[in-house]
């Protein structure tokens, strides 16, 4: 008499579970790199979407304003990008994807990931000195508009309260910086308070409303007139 068949479980050896084990870990090596790349270069892509966003707020306000260039500030305590709140609806706007820190709210002296291009074209309040009409800057295709900005929390931390805003909410033309004899000059000399954080690279947009990328050595070489240091308005 035949016994009915037995059905018996062959549990795993080790050296099977450690194969597997052995071939999850290459698939993770090889797959991780490609993985972090295509979310760096998502970031990039929403952090310029932000940008453009960003520009085209300044646009519609200089719209309202009889083409004058956006300030860097009114009455000493209204920013650009409080000025820009009743274009810009999406607060998710002034956040940069590769920015260390969250930052969810209105925009403010403390807050936005992002700045103007200070020195040579947002440098004015209601007054002093008088903003310059849009339609009088030659070359907006190369002249940068807004851009990624620091973390200024550690920038602080190094070089002093008094040297940096809370949020950054500015870029320095090295050129000038590079004349003033403060080490906190010196720094932004070296890097123009951009923040080379994709892929050690800056987004950027220009004064005509299209985004790119740009280097730090770009940036300290200025070969291309970035900051309107050399082809001053007309
Ligand atoms: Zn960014």
């Amino acid at each position: 008499m035949r016994h009915p068949a037995i059905r018996r479980h062959r549990a795993f050896t080790l050296v099977e579970l450690l194969v597997v084990i052995g071939i999850i870990t290459i698939l993770i090596a090889v797959l991780l790199p490609a993985l972090t790349r295509a979310r760096k270069s998502a970031n990039s892509i929403k952090c310029q979407s932000n940008l453009r966003q960003i520009a085209m707020g300044a646009f519609l306000y200089m719209h309202d304003y009889h083409d004058q260039m956006i300030p860097y500030v009114v009455n000493t305590s209204t920013y650009w990008p409080q000025l820009e709140v009743t274009y810009i609806k999406d607060q998710q706007v002034w956040a940069c994807p590769d920015f260390p820190a969250d930052y969810i709210g209105l925009p403010s002296a403390n807050a936005s990931n992002y700045g103007i291009n200070y020195d040579h074209l947002a440098n004015s309040t209601n007054g002093t000195p008088q903003p310059i009409a849009l339609s009088r800057y030659r070359a907006s295709a190369q002249l940068m508009f807004f851009a990624d900005t620091q973390y200024s929390v550690p920038l602080k931390a190094k070089y002093g309260t008094n040297s940096f805003t809370a949020g950054f909410l500015r870029t320095y033309c090295p050129i000038d910086q590079a004349k003033l004899n403060t080490t906190a000059a010196k720094y932004l000399a070296t890097n123009a308070g951009m923040d080379f954080r994709h892929n050690n690279m800056c987004n950027v947009v220009y004064l005509d409303g299209h985004c790119g990328q740009v280097s730090n050595p770009q940036v300290v070489a200025d070969d291309n007139d970035l900051f309107d240091y050399y082809a001053r308005p007309n």
